[in-house]
């Protein structure tokens, strides 16, 4: 599992600071989350493959979580894609889309699927033999979903020392792999769980932006892994969480450890800040592993 920050600050894109968008490589995917304007410009300089990109997950309509859409569906068509596109996002996304396209006469030639989200529960919205993805419904000034990104349990491996060890012979070998218990050379069983070795423990990631606090996404998000959760302030601005609906660095670490999170990445700073150093010193005085997200950081899980 590995994490591309594209960009991670709030509100305008500057010169050296990118709106939301991130990159997240899990089991042979690469899941585009939210892109704000200029994300495409940030896919090439980051070396990100186009035709790897078959499902966009965004948030919210604010501007800094989806401007760069439009762009990057119609880039798409001009690279000449002809494989699906599948968009999650809130309700009214495609019909955003679908005007741009109409306007400008540049439907795609490859098939864009919207899957549209409008309840306030967390749904499942992807699945297949390793990987779910579920909403993780928010509270922020629009409607809101983070996204958690799961892996499923591998199937345990043969140990084929083991198996020589006890002398089960190799003709037994696909059947020990599909969970079947072995016989050894005089006849005895011996239990798969002896021939077999434990896979790793499955990997996840929530990406949880933008949001006030909110406990309620504890339970979907338990245990978690790598936690991305927002932190447009300081504790010192904590009274404009509540009208704009955004967290503290503080806020963002109270649900890291109320969650069991392993790590916590912090981003989606407020440009008020002189250093996004303050947001990690503030955030550690409550959870003890804090990473800070920056445009272009690369963070690789499976190291
Ligand atoms: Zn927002």
């Amino acid at each position: 599992m590995k994490l591309t920050v594209l960009g991670c600050y709030a509100a305008t894109p500057r010169t050296f600071t990118n709106p939301t968008s991130q990159v997240l490589e899990i089991k042979n995917h690469l899941f585009l989350i939210d892109c704000g304007e200029g994300t495409q410009v940030q896919l090439r300089k980051y070396k990100v493959k186009f035709s790897r990109i078959n499902h966009i997950f965004i948030s919210h309509l604010h501007g800094d979580h989806f401007f760069g859409l439009p762009g990057l569906i119609s880039t798409f068509r001009l690279l000449g894609r002809d494989k699906e596109l599948h968009i999650y996002g809130p309700k009214g996304i495609k019909q955003a889309i679908t005007l741009f396209l109409k306007l400008g006469d540049s439907w795609t030639n490859y098939p864009l699927i919207f899957h549209e989200l409008e309840t306030s529960e967390s749904e499942l919205v992807f699945e297949d033999d390793k990987v779910t993805v579920r909403t993780v419904p928010l509270i922020h000034r629009v409607y809101t979903n983070g996204y958690f990104f799961e892996e499923k349990e591998a199937p345990r491996t043969l140990d084929i020392e083991a198996a020589r060890k006890f002398g089960v012979d190799r003709s037994q070998f696909n059947n020990i792999k599909k969970g079947v218990d072995g016989v050894d050379d005089v006849g005895r069983t011996i239990p798969n769980k002896k021939l077999t070795l434990a896979p790793p423990a499955p990997k996840s990631y929530a990406f949880c932006s933008d949001t006030m606090y909110n406990e309620n996404i504890l339970p979907i998000i338990r245990d978690v892994t790598v936690l991305y959760h927002e932190s447009t302030f300081l504790d010192s601005e904590e009274h404009l969480c509540q009208k704009t609906k955004h967290s503290t660095a503080k806020q963002a670490a109270l649900i890291a450890q109320k969650a069991n999170a392993k790590l916590l990445i912090l981003g989606h700073y407020s440009t008020r800040y002189k250093s996004i150093e303050l947001f990690k010193k503030e955030a550690e005085e409550v959870f003890p592993v804090v990473e800070l997200a920056d445009d272009g950081k690369v963070f690789d899980f499976d190291v």
